[in-house]
């Protein structure tokens, strides 16, 4: 029996006790979960050096403290998400008890990247424990030592017969797909996410899929060029470029070109110094692999500045690329890397033109003073999500569902989508055995008055509410109207 086999058939025999099913019991493996990131942070932090030269503080502010603002919010809010929800009455349902009731999957398969391998592994697993879910986690084998500490440390926080850590490489993740799981919740490249979804259609599994792909960044003239390019200077090349949200590459007018090169420029300086390697905030590629496909994307592109590497430290400088059109190598996959192109565009009609020519994107930037020009890029494309004036942003509110659309993913999480898309929102509807006469209609011999009696209850919407405020009125100004007889 395969490693695999037995610690999903151990998480399996666990849920089916249905200890996870209580509020208190997913309170305390929360609250594990927040002793290990506040405990081990140390061990963290030496680990995203190690795995990708995160310095100790930008670890933390893209890690940490991002698992540590979803704990909380699902330690304080767990209790309101499993309750149930009442929903709105016609009438038909008048005398019911109608409401949605969240309930558990069962065992979650959770496989995690590389790029941020503590945020977007566990942002997943605090979701999956909320919602009263057993999970598998299974980590990226490329971040290795992110991923022996999490092996190593995390079962000493949380219930291990219900969250095991398995790691592992693609023969071991093909393993695991085999077996049947009530969710799989994978985040990584689109070609893999396909595969996952293959291997969970063979038992109807539901799957999240988080995927990537190229988002593009429109800038528009009319707009400060100086903070656009300072945030999206930011956006791109923290952790040196392997973000799935990053801007991908940018499209502006020709006129604009230079202004958004020397303003990109400065703020790499102020960034990361004129010695992007020398500094303790600048981030080293994976690892070689990786660092050759990334040091590829760049032929037949002209460097604008930066285009620097070192092949023994993965390290690829900042880097824009201009003269570049959709025919070009960088502009066929996925950037991931510290590469920004520039592709010239005539104005905003072309941008648009261009990415409905694409994949839906993840996310989709515009830099606009325009607030028209905006409203005109939401409602003609579409992407995972649109975030104008700024970049990455929108992954920090977890108000917002994170999520991809078309090739760029399905499903969505954070916060409370978390939660609901880890559960199964149960229908509940329960009647009386009373009041037969109201069934008439539906029960055979099916007679011309019963369906039009049918068609009055199915076709009238009655604000229930209203009703019940005009019928409370209706009593009461009776009951003054009396009481103004009587006495005065
Ligand atoms: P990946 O798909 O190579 O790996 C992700 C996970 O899948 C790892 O745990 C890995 O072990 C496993 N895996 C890899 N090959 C497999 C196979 N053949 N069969 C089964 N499992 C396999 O992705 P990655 O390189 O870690 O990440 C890069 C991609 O992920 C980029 O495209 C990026 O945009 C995307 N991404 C998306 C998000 C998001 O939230 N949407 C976040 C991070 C990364």
């Amino acid at each position: 029996m395969s490693r695999e086999l037995l610690a999903v058939q151990r998480v399996r025999k666990s849920f089916e006790t249905g200890k996870t099913k209580a509020l208190e019991y997913r309170i305390h493996q929360l609250k594990g979960l927040q002793s290990f990131v506040w405990e081990r942070k140390k061990d963290i932090a030496e680990a995203l050096k190690r795995d990708l030269y995160k310095s100790e503080l930008g670890g933390e502010l893209f890690e940490t403290v991002v698992l540590e603002a979803e704990l909380k919010l699902a330690i304080d809010r767990v209790k309101e998400w499993a309750s149930p929800r009442p929903v709105e009455k016609n009438l038909l349902t008048l005398s019911d008890e109608v409401y949605i009731r969240p309930e558990p999957l069962g065992v979650v398969l959770i496989i995690g990247p590389w790029n941020y391998p503590w945020t977007l592994t566990l942002l997943p697993l605090v979701g999956a424990i909320a919602a009263g879910n057993a999970a598998v986690v299974k980590p990226s084998d490329i971040s290795t030592n992110s991923t022996r500490v999490m092996e190593d440390y995390l079962p000493r926080y949380i219930d291990q017969d219900v969250y095991p850590v398995v790691t592992g490489g693609v023969p071991e993740t093909q393993e695991l797909l085999k077996l049947r799981f009530d969710h799989i919740f994978y985040t990584g490249s689109t070609t893999v996410g396909k595969l996952v979804m293959e291997a969970a259609a063979r038992h109807l599994t539901p799957v999240t899929l988080e995927l990537g792909g190229k988002s593009p960044c429109y800038i528009d003239k009319n707009c400060d060029l100086a903070v656009a390019c300072r945030r999206i200077t930011w956006g791109k090349f923290i952790n040196c470029g392997q973000t799935c949200i990053a801007p991908d590459y940018i499209m502006c007018e020709s006129s604009i070109q230079n202004r958004v090169l020397e303003e990109i420029k400065k703020s790499v300086e102020e960034f990361y110094t004129d010695n992007p390697k020398a500094s303790e905030d600048y981030g080293r590629i994976i690892n070689q692999r990786q660092f050759k496909r990334i040091m590829g994307l760049m032929e037949g592109s002209t460097v604008a500045f930066g285009g620097d590497a070192d092949e023994s430290e993965c390290y690829i400088g900042p880097t824009v690329l201009k003269h570049v059109t959709h025919e070009s190598k960088v502009m066929k996959e996925e950037i991931f890397g510290p590469l920004l192109p520039i592709i010239t565009v005539s104005g905003v009609d072309e941008a648009i033109h261009l990415i409905n020519q694409g994949e839906k994107p993840l996310v989709l930037y515009v830099f606009s003073h325009d607030t028209t020009l905006i409203h005109r890029v939401i409602a003609e494309t579409s992407s995972g999500a649109l975030l104008a004036n700024d970049c990455i942003v929108h992954f920090i509110d977890s108000a917002l569902p994170f999520g991809g659309v078309g090739y760029s993913g399905m499903g969505c999480y954070r916060g409370r989508h978390s939660f609901d898309q880890l559960s199964h929102l149960r229908s509940c509807l329960i009647k009386q055995l009373n009041m037969e006469r109201v069934n008439a209609m539906r029960y055979p011999p099916h007679t011309v008055q019963k369906l039009s009696w049918a068609r009055f209850f199915l076709l009238t919407h009655v604000n229930l509410c209203r009703v019940r405020r005009m019928v409370l009125l209706t009593v009461l100004s009776g009951l003054a109207a009396c009481m103004a007889q009587r006495f005065l």
